[in-house]
């Protein structure tokens, strides 16, 4: 799809820097203008997945065990720049404007055309950050003209006088502006400079290599005290176009030992390849990419569109080197200040599960890194062993300031070993479980019998933590962290129990010092999981007080009151009955085994009276369970907010990065929505729907190295086998073999419908 905009208005200036950013999952460059800009709400932003800086949390009265500091994503030198002047002044009067994102190759074009004199001046800014040279961002600049000659002269640079954004009245973005980064040298090149720089707190250091290729044009660099700035010098006349290309690397210390090295050889490399063919390899990447991404929706074009859109900013936004993820707004943006949450495996890594394993490997392997990190948060937390994941984090330490929304969302646990179970389900990769999953699951697995007790019933209860709802905090025996727990313990001795069959436990055996006793008590915990239910509404209670509390009247609630996070004091909100997100219809979601259908569809109806959807998290959920219940089209108004959340800026808050779990969610709510996917020990299941409004929908997947399409139209849903050996699935729990390629299996959707 092409995101195409004329719109030069300041209203939408920040949003369309947000929609219009190109990233690769290292590098994220947002969509600001190259002329500059002299709105000064603009958010300039350069940022790589993962970089930090440290700042201190200063709490008036702190408690044992509060981070002393968190971690921040930071704005990097301004590399974007490149305005021209004629005649020594700067092009003013615009006769034409547009602005393309182009999904198909991960390139945005800016097309300005000047006023200038009797004729006119047209620039067109082409842009990407190389999926196949991830350090790299480039920018080729086309000067044409028509009926004006003379010099023109285009300044450019890296100017590392940024800040990052800051709004002290939003919890949702940093408060306090400081100062990052330090330049602490610069050089001079023949065709461009080069600056390095220190982070202020994190002792991280950085290199920034720009270089140009001119047509003809005379190219000079200076250096200043934040950095470098390069004129080039070039003469046009009529019907001649000069291009002008510019290189810029960066390289960082967490990924280099020699960032500066690195860059310049990153540098070299890609001058040497040429634009041209950067912009080949890069089209070849997305090519690649689509072949198993993409989503087809007969008769509804724009709907289409919007997931493809979704889709590709996935795809930007995910880091794919082992010691990133994706932040809560990728790296589009600095909300929630690069954070990584549980947003990245419980609604995006499915998405890359099915579509592109090597990036979902690649999210598991960044929780391994920080592995050491969750175990010693579980001791500053007070357990005596096992790993706790930080709620927030970057590189391993907890940042979140407040806690009882923060690091007692002790769910994260489960939900990182929920997404290690469903990749071992997806591919059944033993070998990953041994050398890497394994020693994951048992860690968190721990967690959970350190933190939770037997009661004198024998249940295991979990106590004092908090769940996904965030207007509800510190509780006991979440249902939804119930579950999690209970999967995870038994996820964990199950894995173990298999390596031990293939003779292959030793190495987790070593690592962990895990023993046959500690699995039993695993299974035992599982087994034993207290799950909150109230015969009475046939519903699973939320948690163990939570039915006992008034209703917020939501109905009465002043529309200007939304976010409530906004307006209301988070004590207030804890004494009601209202939700902020999906919390016990995402845990039936994810973990629908042994629950009866009606106190499936009961709950779901309870909650959804209570639940604001102030997270972006929310609706999608709520789409999936409506799809799964039968209820059509409430699972369509639901997807449709959350298809546009971000190209129709649906929260008024875009300009702080994309919602990446929305997105992830998107692909959620037609692949397990609409087609009624699940993955669980049994195998990979359906149960199909289709949307009223469309004709059929397609999507393609991978699923035990095989490829398969599911096609699904007003009559039928056709389950393909399209490549890799034969394979069983599961729709409406009917066992159904691909025994070839090739074969199709369809299945009535009248007969889907009545099961
Ligand atoms: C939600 C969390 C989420 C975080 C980051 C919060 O508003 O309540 O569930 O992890 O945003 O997206």
């Amino acid at each position: 799809m092409k995101l195409v905009s004329t719109d030069m208005s300041k209203e939408n200036l920040l949003k369309e820097e947000t929609l219009f950013h190109v990233a690769n999952g290292y590098l994220g460059v947002r969509g600001n203008k190259e002329e500059g800009t002299d709105d000064p709400k603009s958010i300039r932003g350069c940022y790589i997945n993962g970089f930090y800086d440290t700042v201190e949390l200063t709490y008036p009265e702190r408690l044992y065990g509060f981070p002393q500091h968190a971690q921040r994503m930071i704005n990097l030198p301004d590399i974007q720049s490149m305005k021209l002047y004629y005649n020594s002044e700067p092009l003013g009067s615009i006769a034409e404007y547009e602005r393309i994102l182009d999904t198909s190759d991960a390139i945005t074009k800016r097309c300005i055309k000047y006023n200038v004199d009797s004729g006119f001046i047209t620039v067109t800014y082409t842009r990407l950050a190389s999926f196949t040279n991830p350090e790299l961002f480039l920018t080729i600049m086309e000067i044409e003209s028509d009926n004006v000659s003379g010099e023109l002269k285009i300044h450019s640079g890296i100017n590392c006088d940024v800040q990052n954004y800051t709004n002290p009245d939003d919890p949702r973005v940093a408060a306090e502006a400081i100062k990052h980064i330090q330049p602490k040298s610069a050089q001079k090149l023949q065709d461009g400079g080069f600056v390095i720089c220190e982070t202020t707190g994190s002792s991280l250091s950085f290199a920034v290599v720009q270089r140009f290729k001119a047509d003809l044009g005379k190219i000079e660099t200076k250096l200043h005290e934040f950095g470098t700035e390069t004129e080039i010098s070039v003469n046009i006349t009529t019907g001649k176009t000069i291009t002008i290309e510019k290189y810029t690397v960066l390289s960082d210390s967490r990924k280099q030992s020699e960032p500066i090295e690195y860059a310049l050889s990153v540098a070299e490399k890609c001058m040497n390849k040429t634009a041209a063919a950067i912009i080949e390899e890069q089209k070849k990447y997305l090519a690649d990419f689509w072949e198993l991404a993409a989503i087809e929706i007969k008769g509804d074009k724009e709907v289409q569109d919007a997931l493809e859109f979704n889709l590709f900013q996935l795809l930007q936004s995910t880091g794919q080197d082992g010691i990133s993820s994706i932040a809560a707004k990728g790296i589009s943006g600095e909300g929630y200040e690069g954070h990584y949450f549980w947003d990245s495996e419980i609604y995006i890594f499915p998405f890359f599960l099915f579509t592109k394993p090597d990036i979902a490997r690649a999210m598991l392997d960044y929780r391994c890194s920080i592995l050491d990190g969750a175990r010693e948060h579980a001791k500053i937390m007070g357990h005596k062993s096992g790993a706790l994941f930080p709620w927030r984090t970057i590189s391993g330490s907890e940042c979140s300031s407040y806690f009882p929304s923060g690091s007692a969302q002790y769910h994260i646990n489960g939900d990182i070993a929920h997404a290690f179970m469903q990749y071992y389900y997806a591919t059944g990769d033993l070998e990953y479980m041994e050398k890497k999953g394994a020693e994951v699951l048992i860690e968190t697995a721990r967690l959970w019998l350190d933190t939770g007790h037997f009661d004198s019933k024998g249940r295991f209860n979990i106590h004092a933590i908090t769940g996904p709802d965030e207007y509800t905090c510190i509780v006991n025996n979440n249902y939804y962290t119930n579950r999690c727990a209970e999967a995870n313990l038994h996820g964990a001795a199950k894995i173990y129990r298999l390596l031990k069959q293939k003779g292959t436990a030793d190495c987790v055996e070593s690592k962990t010092g895990i023993t046959e006793h500690e699995i039993t008590k695993f299974e035992k915990a599982a087994s034993s999981m207290l799950l909150p239910y109230d015969a009475e509404r046939d519903i699973n209670a939320q948690d163990d007080s939570f039915l006992s509390k008034p209703i917020w009247d939501l109905s009465k609630t002043p529309k200007d009151k939304f976010p409530l996070l906004l307006n209301y004091h988070p004590l207030h909100l804890y004494r009601y009955q209202v939700c902020k997100q999906a919390d016990t219809v995402m845990a039936h979601l994810l973990f629908e085994d042994g629950v009866e259908e009606s106190t499936i569809k009961n709950s779901y109806e309870y909650y959804e009276q209570i639940t604001t959807h102030d997270s972006s998290l929310s609706r999608c959920a709520f789409s999936i369970m409506a799809a799964r219940l039968g209820m059509d089209d409430k699972a369509y108004e639901y997807f449709d907010d959350v298809i546009w959340t971000d190209i129709r800026d649906l929260h008024g808050n875009v300009k702080d990065g994309l919602h990446t779990a929305n997105l992830g969610g998107s692909w959620l709510a037609v692949v397990k929505g609409f087609a009624g996917m699940r993955l669980g020990e049994k195998g990979l299941c359906f149960r199909f729907t289709k949307p009223k409004g469309w004709e059929s929908y397609s999507f393609n997947f991978c699923y035990q190295k095989s490829v398969l399409q599911i096609h699904v139209n007003n009559e039928n849903a056709e389950v393909i086998l399209k490549e890799g050996k034969p394979l069983e699935i599961f729709v409406n729990d009917m066992q159904i073999n691909l025994d070839e390629v090739g074969i199709k299996v369809i299945q009535s959707l009248e007969f889907t419908f009545k099961t």
